[in-house]
């Protein structure tokens, strides 16, 4: 997960301050300094970083940190707040136009992942009851038209194509008038990429840009790419006069820079964030969330909003209803554990539980996908009536459903004892709560 060097970096630093009944002005330039080399190291722009420090230095020494009885809070809290305002301060949203179609143009360097991003932010759109209608305006890479067909296909939007040989400011005419014919409130543009900025492309997109006067200009670029996103985003703005960027691959290995750089350098807002390959894996980017995150203090509003929007509430009530009544089987114990996977990888949900992303370094709490994927192959080996009564698994069905899962008998021992510890937990809170609630009994 992106920025994990960064937020144990500038966790060291808060440590050290909490550990002080007080500080000094001292300890104040000296922690300045550690949050300093900790941004660079994360590849945050030089200038960015002087700024930043020196803000949160005049506001540390400006307020009253030094007489403060818990100056590190006090330190994290100007940090979190000026983090927050170098992302921008805000969720910056999409435009909306105030005839529709919204018209949305998709830029970006080839492989950032603007063909992916178009269809994902498709997939969202239409999460929200709108129409999008996507368009293959990529005519130069072999594969791009196919890549968004697909794409379309695979979420149930329409994609507008006239092949490769019609030129994409024509593409690009005509499928405005296609959506504006069929009742599509968003257009979104695909257009094409190079491997470096050129003057070509430049032109083309001017082009487009001024056929279609979009209402966004979303630049696609690579977190992983570190400074060269933020020159990137540089360039384009100077020519096209950009509305948002979209910053991908947020899920890999990046240090962060990018994310940090892209609003102070370009002016820039992120719109979005996108955190993996999957189709819905795009969330808007919520500047104080990131800065959460970012040190360690987790993002529970996203969890919140992403177990809304993508758990079944009637499924939830009938599984807490089995659970009072101590009904709780194998097969609902899978179905909880599909809920749990729709959110999104296990790694990123532990990201955003406050004080989790610490924990989650310990060997003893890694929950990974490969793990949850072998207790499901267990509960999958066992017969219809074992996952029903799961009382009647004795020491021999144990063993066919090892053998059977290809795992070991131990375990399926832990998963039993574990499946039969939380029946019991659920039963004596149930027994607790009685139908009405509390009993009187203490927690
Ligand atoms: P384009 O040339 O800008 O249209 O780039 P594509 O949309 O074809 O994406 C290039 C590659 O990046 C593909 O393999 C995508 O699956 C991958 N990709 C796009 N967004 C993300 C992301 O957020 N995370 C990860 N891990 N991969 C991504």
């Amino acid at each position: 997960m992106a920025f994990e060097g960064l937020t144990s970096r500038l966790q060291n630093v808060f440590s050290k301050l909490r550990g002080k009944g007080k500080v000094s002005e001292d300890d104040v330039n000296e922690a300045m300094r550690e949050v300093r080399l900790a941004l660079l190291e994360a590849d945050v722009n030089f200038k960015v970083v002087k700024d930043f420090v020196a803000k949160v230095k005049e506001k540390a020494i400006g307020t009253d940190v030094m007489e403060s009885f818990t100056p590190g809070m006090v330190i994290i809290d100007i940090v979190n707040k000026e983090l927050t305002e170098l992302m921008g301060g805000s969720q910056a949203k999409l435009s909306k136009a105030n005839k529709p179609p919204t018209v949305i143009m998709m830029v970006g360097l080839q492989g950032a992942g603007k063909t992916t991003t178009s269809g994902k932010l498709a997939k969202m759109l239409q999460k929200q009851n709108h129409r999008p209608l996507l368009v293959a305006g990529d005519i130069y890479r072999p594969a791009a038209i196919k890549q968004l067909q697909v794409l379309g296909e695979q979420i149930n939007v329409p994609v507008f194509s006239l092949g490769d040989k019609t030129s994409p400011v024509e593409i690009a005419k005509q499928s405005l008038q296609h959506a504006k014919e069929n009742g599509n409130d968003y257009l979104i543009v695909d257009t094409a990429g190079r491997l470096h900025v050129d003057e070509e492309l430049m032109e083309e997109l001017r082009q487009i840009h001024s056929e279609i006067k979009p209402d966004e200009v979303l630049l696609v670029v690579d977190a992983m790419t570190g400074q060269d996103a933020v020159n990137v985003a540089d360039t384009f703005n100077k020519q096209l006069e950009l509305t948002g960027v979209v910053l991908t691959k947020l899920d890999g290995d990046t240090r962060g820079g990018a994310a940090l750089s892209v609003k102070a350098v370009t002016g820039c807002p992120i719109k979005f964030a996108a955190l993996g390959e999957k189709i819905d894996a795009l969330e808007p980017f919520h500047p104080e969330r990131m800065a959460s995150r970012i040190l360690g203090m987790g993002d529970m509003l996203s969890l919140i909003e992403k177990a809304q929007s993508n758990i079944d509430t009637e499924k939830a009530k009938e599984m807490e209803r089995k659970m009072r009544n101590a009904e709780f089987t194998f097969d609902d114990f899978l179905e909880q554990m599909e809920q749990v996977k729709k959110l999104g990888p296990i790694d990123q949900i532990m990201d955003m539980i406050p004080g989790m992303g610490k924990l989650k370094q310990t060997k003893d709490l890694k929950v990974d996908e490969k793990q949850m994927g072998r207790i499901e192959a267990i509960v999958q080996s066992m017969t219809k009536t074992e996952k029903q009564s799961p009382d009647i698994i004795n020491h021999n069905r144990r063993k066919r459903i090892a053998t059977g899962s290809g795992t070991s008998l131990a375990e399926v021992n832990r998963l039993i004892k574990q499946f039969d510890e939380m029946r019991r937990m659920m039963k004596q809170f149930s027994d607790m709560m009685g139908p009405k609630g509390p009993k009187g009994k203490a927690l």
